[in-house]
């Protein structure tokens, strides 16, 4: 193919995925939000062609030789040509390696595998998902092997998730977690320091939480002309462009603060995408740079904003005019120590600020031992209870609290668990440096979140896929993931509010 057609062809490739994308998210977003549950076979049926459509566009000979013809010629390229060109031959690579037949084969397995976890999880049975993850497992094994990999094959599975990321990497990272967080969970648990959190699980009204969710986005600066808010059980970001980001939270009348929290998250989630350059706009270059990334946004709005001291200063009178029935008897310290208690439980979606990162570590451990074969997929359970009775101190009654919990194994998403933590590790890397030239405390005491937006779109945001993980982190903090930031994050935080 010649150099100039390529180019055009590349660009109508970019155009035609991005709309099979917006198609396929728009109906994935309607299913999550408002369709009717008799809308399950019909959305099936749009999306196996809609998919296939894009397998097609992607896969196949002559996007083979485009890819190669750009490639060959890549220093006549343009930056964003080129970070195009980078990001269609790892899809094409991820896919095409591995043989047609099996890739269906296993597209079908992970309808099956959803279905049987689904049932297994709620008759609280291991034995009848345990034949179906061990599929997945073995699928996942051999097209670590097809594609290749270096060191660990969870290498592979890892870089689709954190680009650039190996066990290696893990390794270290956990092994920090290990010596600093387990401890100081243990040290908390063995505490007289009680919080006071009955007022949390208090009747909240819906309509009113809504309200405060609605000012929550605009204090952060959350764009509501290019964004929307709604409902769903498990909230989740989806973007089409970056002029149309829709967001989800969830309302509990007994735990208002699961509101307020995952308005932040996915808030958090929805301004980075919101921020990307206008030039990446609707092509694949235009969305977070990876899962990792994306979750130190949401923690920061989450966490670092959201259950800071500062914060609460500036919130918490607003929240107490909105349910004084509730909290005109709770003081402005009551309430932060209440959003800040530490509870080591059973299930991950749950978990505490501190002790979050200990339930991926668990996942990691145990994924990494699946995948290099030396655990068998039967023991599972007992290996699961084991550490989080170690790490935790608390051990599961049942398979549904415990390694039945995650719908993520039963779609195959090995590799993906980690970047829940090291998302969270960076936003305090991210801290740490902004912390430098912003008075975070003064801002956050104003509710001015506008410096910190600002920081976080020109040092994250506005990239869109332009830089990986690793060079998003190392431009914007001068180093690569230092764990250390986030371990006297929580060492600083935890030892005041538990007088350690
Ligand atoms: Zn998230």
């Amino acid at each position: 193919m010649e150099f100039n057609q390529a180019l055009d062809k590349l660009k109508e490739v970019d155009q035609k995925v991005h709309a099979l994308n917006h198609a396929e998210a728009i109906i994935s977003w309607d299913a999550a939000t408002g369709a009717p549950k008799n809308s399950v076979e019909g959305r099936a049926i749009t999306l196996e062609v809609l998919t296939s459509e894009t397998f097609k566009t992607l896969i196949n000979d002559e996007f083979n030789d485009l890819l190669h013809t750009l490639e060959d010629k890549k220093d006549n390229l343009d930056p964003i040509t080129l970070a195009k060109v980078k990001e269609y031959r790892d899809e094409y690579n991820r896919i095409a390696k591995i043989p047609a037949k099996e890739y269906s084969a296993y597209t079908g397995l992970r309808a099956k595998s959803s279905n049987a976890w689904e049932k297994a999880k709620a008759n609280n049975d291991f034995k009848e998902f345990a034949p179906y993850l061990k599929e997945v497992v073995a699928y996942n094994k051999r097209f670590a092997e097809y594609r290749g990999f270096e060191g660990h094959p969870y290498n592979t599975l890892l870089g689709d998730y954190e680009k650039g990321y190996t066990t290696d990497d893990l390794d270290d990272f956990f092994g920090s977690l290990k010596e600093t967080v387990v401890p100081l969970v243990k040290q908390i648990n063995e505490s007289d320091v009680k919080l006071k959190t009955d007022f949390l699980s208090k009747y909240y009204e819906k309509k009113t939480q809504l309200e405060l969710s609605d000012k929550l986005l605009d204090i952060i600066g959350f764009n509501k002309d290019s964004g929307t808010l709604c409902e769903s059980v498990h909230p989740f970001t989806t973007n089409f462009n970056k002029n149309d980001v829709r967001i989800t939270t969830h309302v509990h009348k007994n735990n208002f603060t699961s509101n307020i929290f995952s308005t932040l998250h996915e808030g958090g989630h929805g301004l980075y995408e919101q921020n990307v350059r206008d030039d990446l706009n609707f092509s694949i270059l235009c969305s977070g740079t990876s899962m990792g990334i994306h979750e130190s946004q949401s923690r920061f709005y989450e966490n670092l904003i959201g259950r800071s001291y500062a914060f609460c200063e500036y919130l918490y009178p607003t929240i107490q005019e909105m349910f004084p029935e509730q909290l005109s008897s709770i003081t402005l310290d009551e309430y932060y120590l209440g959003i800040n208690n530490v509870q080591p439980s059973l299930i991950r979606i749950e978990a505490d600020e501190l002790t979050y990162s200990l339930h991926v570590m668990i996942r990691y451990e145990i994924e990494k031992m699946l995948i290099d074969g030396s655990i068998k997929i039967e023991d599972l359970p007992e290996i699961w209870n084991q550490k989080y009775t170690d790490y935790l101190g608390v051990t599961p009654k049942n398979y549904s609290n415990g390694v039945l919990q995650d719908v993520h194994w039963s779609e195959g998403l090995l590799g993906y668990f980690p970047t829940y933590a090291l998302g969270t590790a960076y936003a305090s890397q991210l801290y740490n440096t902004m912390a430098k030239s912003i008075d975070f405390d003064k801002d956050l005491r104003e509710g001015n979140i506008s410096n910190i937006n600002q920081w976080l779109i020109e040092n994250i945001h506005k990239h869109g896929k332009m830089l990986s993980p690793k060079e998003i982190l190392v431009s914007a903090t001068g180093e690569s993931l230092n764990v250390k930031h986030f371990t006297d994050y929580l060492s600083n935080k935890y030892s005041k509010i538990y007088n350690l």
